[in-house]
Order: structure tokens, then sequence, then C-alpha cells
């Protein structure tokens, strides 16, 4: 009956709301992306729904889940942190129930992104999300490029062995003004800041290999927002 895209924690098991466990409590199945992962989230906080896997290119099994939803089951799509559908699986069955008039809902909740921007210091009044960047280096280029000439806060999501290559390539398309903020580990234990200007950051990060899960957040120019202002 209703699909409930359901936001996970990105670290710290206890940034889940209210609202999100009543839905994978009431839900006939949780649609996960590695089921291993969320079962010790639904260990943790005692529910039982039976955990399903879900993959976005399995299409006769994303035609299954839209039949149970048009029989009138509430079903739960959960990926391995943070929202389903940005930069990752899910868009398959959220698009495919909106186009058979099925009820869903999505609940705000933990987001790597927009947790990045709240703290990186750099205008959040509007932003480019660019997920993660194509790994191409001509494709990788232009995206920058492109970014950089709207002007605005722009975020990235990269993997710890591409951090450095991607400053590199950052530090071509923003300029030499431009800067960055690199969060490592939101919300555990061992969660990160570096600021700066694109170099020196890129310089602190290679004193020792970038490991854990990166957020960038870059703005072109000056400052911070309160330097626009002036
Ligand atoms: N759906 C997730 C969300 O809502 O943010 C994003 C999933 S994407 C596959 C994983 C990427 O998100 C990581 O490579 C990293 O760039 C970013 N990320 C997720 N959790 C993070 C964390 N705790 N700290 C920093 N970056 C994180």
């Amino acid at each position: 009956m209703t699909l409930y895209v359901v936001p996970t924690p990105i670290g710290n098991l206890e940034d889940i709301t209210l609202r999100a466990l009543k839905a994978l409590k009431n839900a006939r199945a949780v649609y996960c992306e590695d089921t291993r992962r969320t079962r010790i989230l639904m260990t943790h906080y005692e529910l039982r729904a039976p955990c399903l896997r879900y993959d976005d290119h399995n299409l006769r099994e994303v035609e299954r889940i839209v039949d149970r939803l048009k029989a009138g089951e509430d079903l739960a799509l959960v990926s391995d942190s943070g929202t389903p559908v940005i930069s990752d699986p899910g868009l398959r069955l959220v698009s495919r129930a909106r186009e058979e008039g099925i009820v869903v809902y999505a609940l705000p909740g933990a987001c790597a992104a927009p947790t990045a921007v709240a703290a990186s210091g750099l205008p959040g009044d509007s932003f480019l999300f660019l997920g993660f960047l194509p790994r191409s280096e001509g494709k990788r280029r232009k995206a920058l490029e492109a970014a950089a000439a709207v002007g605005k806060t722009v975020v990235i999501y990269e993997a710890p062995p591409r951090v450095l290559s991607l400053l590199d390539a950052a530090s071509a398309a923003f300029g030499p003004n431009a800067r960055v903020a690199a969060a490592r580990e939101l919300t555990k234990m061992h969660e990160e800041w570096r600021l700066g200007t694109i170099d020196a950051v890129r310089a602190d990060l290679a004193s020792k290999e970038p490991r854990g899960e990166y957020v960038l957040v870059f703005h072109p120019g000056k400052d911070t927002k309160h330097d626009q202002d002036d």
C-alpha cells in the first residue's frame, strides 16, 4: 500500500528518527542494499521485520515489490547508510511505485551531504550536490569546470583512494582562492575535518593516506558567506 523510503545512520546508530523506527517496525518487509548491514541496525533497535535484498538492476524483483505494494502491503526501502536514492540504490523502485500511483513517503533523516555542508562554514543557502563524479579524468574535469562556473558551494562524495586526485582536479577547476572543507567519518568516533584552500588541504591529506569516508565541500572565491556579504 505504502512505500517508505527510510534513511538510516551514516555512522552514529543514534541518528535515526522515531518515525523511521516506526516505519521499520511496521513494514511487512525491509528492502536493503545489504541485508547484513541493515540487520545490525534492526537488531540494535530490536526490530524484527524481514530484511530482503534490493537491487536496482533486478527489474523482475522490482516488479515483485511493486506487486506487493499494489496488494496492500507496507514496505520499507533502506540503503547501507544515509538516504536511499541519494548516490544509493532505490530510484527504480521509487519511480515504478510512482508510475503505479502507489503512495511513497520519504522520511527525512541522515544524509552525508547536508550534514557536511551544515558544519563546513561554507555557504549552505544554495549548493550543488554532484554525488560521485565520473571516473574518467576528462569527464571529471568537465563536471568540475561546469560546477565552478556556477559560483556556488559544491558537494562531492569520493572514495579515499581518489580524494587526492579529486583535490588536484578541483584546484585546477576552482582556482587558487577556492576553499574546501574535507569531512571524514562524519558522526563517527573519528570524525575529522580539514579546512582551507584546496592546495593546503591537499598537502595536509597527502601526509598520510586518506582512509574512511569523505565528503568534500568546495566554495570558489571568498572564504565565507560573511565575506561575500561585505
Ligand atoms: N545515501 C548516502 C547519503 O545519504 O549520504 C550516500 C551513500 S554513498 C554510496 C557513500 C558516500 O557518502 C561515501 O563514499 C562518502 O562520500 C559519503 N558518506 C557517507 N557516510 C559518510 C560519513 N559518515 N562521513 C563522510 N562521508 C560519508
